[in-house]
């Protein structure tokens, strides 16, 4: 393993680029000559990769470092995430780090082995999220351009592509926006600039909203529990405009999602920006009832099934749950497990596939924040029928990023929602809410 003592650019003719976990156990460098930047990222928007990270979408590219100094190292947690490709991550804090697939198939992340990965003859690519924040673009363009967005008709509603178009862009130079596919690059129909195939969301107003609950999955179903959003609606619905909680849209009663793109979120999840909602523990629900009420249902199929699919009442409770010994736990809760990242603050994951599941911090008693990625709507990636995104506004302060293709990357992000939510007739909700 490659530990990083220098994240400084490097002379004038070679960057170096660090990818590291967020608790810091693996830390890989590589360096670059000049002459090959920008490095090339590519989004994916596959239900696949949304579900094995909990973000909206995957971005990578190819890790430019020596290959043999991953594939022997032995502390990173393997995902085997299809015939031909495989997840490479930290088993202590679940940071994903590299893909690993066999020479020449990185083009989209679906289809059969040609070479199965873990063979001699991978390729790494390293997740843009896992990189460090260290290296500063190097001129006028960012230092890794999003080329691509591939795979969008698993999202049935373009996710988050529309907001991504021109992530290139600097107040320096305009730069091509990034191709669209439906599905594999260059194996699929694109989607030119103009073309958007997938319908409008539907109505925003949730009382029009047919979805009464969203399943909440990992990739590998380890963990598999369920958003009950109607109940959340309902009651939100009831209570008076001032009691409501601050994740709630006044005007439209819908939970909020919220984009985030601090060092410890797009770490964990692997890619540079992160979306988050938020739940009581109340309207999540396990997927399955309980065993006693089961066998009680055996017998007697009209049998009360109140409490039988609850999760813990409180983050507390959520927190002994997870780290109980095993013969205590509730085998409901699958793979969740939990990393602490800072005094008060708990990163719960799929200790199997890597997904980010939720976020809480020890000042909330019973509200969480869920992972959008792992939701699956019928009405779509973004669920706008349940859900109210926060477009335009400002993501968050970009002291850490400064001067970096994130920078550059979240700039257009927030430029280009923010014509989104004017184009939509979107209200100025950091207004409403109270945000600043
Ligand atoms: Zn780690
Ligand atoms: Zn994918
Ligand atoms: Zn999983």
């Amino acid at each position: 393993m490659a530990e990083s003592h220098n994240t400084k650019n490097e002379g004038n003719d070679h960057v170096q680029l660090t990818a590291q976990c967020l608790c810091k156990a693996h830390s890989f460098t590589a360096t670059v000559p000049r002459t090959a930047l920008p490095l090339q990222a590519c989004a994916c928007h596959c239900t696949s990769c949304r579900h094995m990270l909990g973000a909206m979408y995957s971005t990578d590219t190819l890790w430019p470092g020596d290959p043999a100094v991953i594939r022997h190292c032995s502390t990173l947690k393997t995902y085997r995430f299809s015939d031909r490709l495989q997840v490479l991550f930290c088993s202590t804090c679940s940071s994903p780090l590299f893909w690993d697939f066999p020479a020449g198939a990185r083009d989209g992340h679906d289809g059969k082995a040609a070479e199965p990965a873990g063979a001699d003859k991978s390729q790494y690519g390293v997740f843009t999220g896992a990189l460090l924040s260290s290296i500063k673009n190097p001129g006028p363009g960012p230092l890794i351009e999003l080329a691509e967005h591939i795979v969008l008709d698993d999202t049935m509603d373009g996710g988050l592509s529309p907001i991504l178009r021109r992530p290139n862009d600097t107040v320096h130079a305009k730069r091509q926006p990034a191709t669209r596919w439906a599905g594999r690059q260059l194996l699929s129909k694109e989607i030119p600039e103009g073309e958007d195939h997938w319908p409008e969301p539907p109505a925003a107003d949730w009382r029009n909203s047919e979805v009464r609950e969203i399943p909440l999955w990992c990739h590998c179903r380890g963990v598999n529990l369920v958003y009950r959003c109607q109940e959340a609606y309902r009651e939100h619905a009831a209570m008076d405009a001032d009691k409501l909680p601050d994740t709630v849209d006044p005007l439209t009663r819908k939970t909020v999602v919220e984009t985030d793109a601090c060092t410890f979120c797009r770490t964990s999840c692997g890619t540079d920006f992160m979306h988050w909602t938020f739940s009581a523990l109340r309207h999540l629900r396990y997927a399955h009832e309980d065993a006693k009420t089961h066998q009680q249902h055996q017998k007697d199929p009209e049998a009360s099934t109140a409490g039988a699919f609850s999760l813990p009442a409180t983050l507390l409770d959520l927190y002994a749950a997870v780290t109980a010994p095993r013969e205590d736990r509730d085998p409901r809760l699958g793979t969740l497990a939990v990393y602490c990242s800072s005094e008060g603050r708990k990163r719960y994951f799929c200790s199997n596939c890597s997904a980010c599941v939720f976020f809480a911090s020890d000042a909330n008693h019973d509200v969480i924040h869920v992972a959008m990625g792992l939701l699956d709507s019928p009405d779509g990636a973004r669920a706008e029928g349940s859900f109210g995104w926060l477009l335009g506004g400002r993501v968050q302060e970009k002291d850490d990023i400064k001067g970096t293709w994130r920078e550059t990357w979240l700039d257009s992000h927030e430029t280009e929602s923010e014509a989104w939510r004017k184009a939509r007739k979107f209200p100025e909700w950091w207004k409403i809410m109270g945000w600043g």
